[in-house]
């Protein structure tokens, strides 16, 4: 059962999510991080209970049979993504408010089951070409894979308009304290 807020966020793969929500985090103490399972490999640093819970597609498929989230999806072809129930009980519990780091279709179906409670963002890159060019400059992906981002990442900013707030974040700073300002204000 939903005891508390949740706050969405959504961005394109090389939006400078991560830095942005690591910011949010050391500045907000009302939000935790709502950690995600998934069937992708760790990065290098990343680790299982922190960045994501990392599940064997078996695995992932019987939390699925066991109506263990909230919403799940294949985000990526044959990589699985999915917030867990218990994940979001986790932070109530601690009487904070998740942030959830998700994708478009993730995000839209969260605020639809807990429409109250919950706000979502959309983290908005200056431009698809910087977009690639941040995702060239951290070199985790494959050409591939960096094709198969910024197309998802096209296709994700049509959704941009369902959102209850649109951040660009052409400056870290700014970006920030623009967000901030709409968390503390929904929180409060
Ligand atoms: P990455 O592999 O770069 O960590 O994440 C890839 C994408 O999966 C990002 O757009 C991220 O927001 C999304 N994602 C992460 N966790 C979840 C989740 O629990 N559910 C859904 N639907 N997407 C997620």
């Amino acid at each position: 059962m939903a005891t508390g807020k949740i706050i969405i966020i959504t961005a394109p793969s090389g939006s400078g999510k991560t830095t942005l929500v690591k910011r949010l985090l050391e500045r907000c103490p009302q939000l935790e991080f709502s950690i995600s399972a998934c069937t992708r490999t760790p990065r290098p640093g990343e680790v299982h209970g922190k960045d994501y819970y990392y599940y064997t597609e078996t695995e992932f498929k019987k939390l699925i049979d066991e109506d263990a989230f909230i919403e799940w999806e294949m985000v990526y072809t044959g990589k699985y993504y999915g917030t867990l129930r218990t994940e979001l009980q986790r932070i109530w519990n601690l009487g904070k408010s998740p942030l959830v780091d998700i994708d478009v279709q993730g995000a839209l179906a969260i605020s639809d089951k807990y429409r109250k409670i919950s706000r979502t963002i959309f983290i908005q890159a200056p431009s698809i070409e910087e977009l690639r060019n941040r995702l060239v400059f951290r070199g985790t992906e494959t050409e591939h894979s960096l094709e198969e981002r910024i197309d998802k990442a096209k296709l994700e900013l049509t959704f941009a308009p369902r959102f209850d707030k649109i951040v660009i974040n052409e400056d870290l700073a700014i970006a920030t304290t623009e967000l901030q300002s709409v968390i503390e204000e929904f929180i409060n």
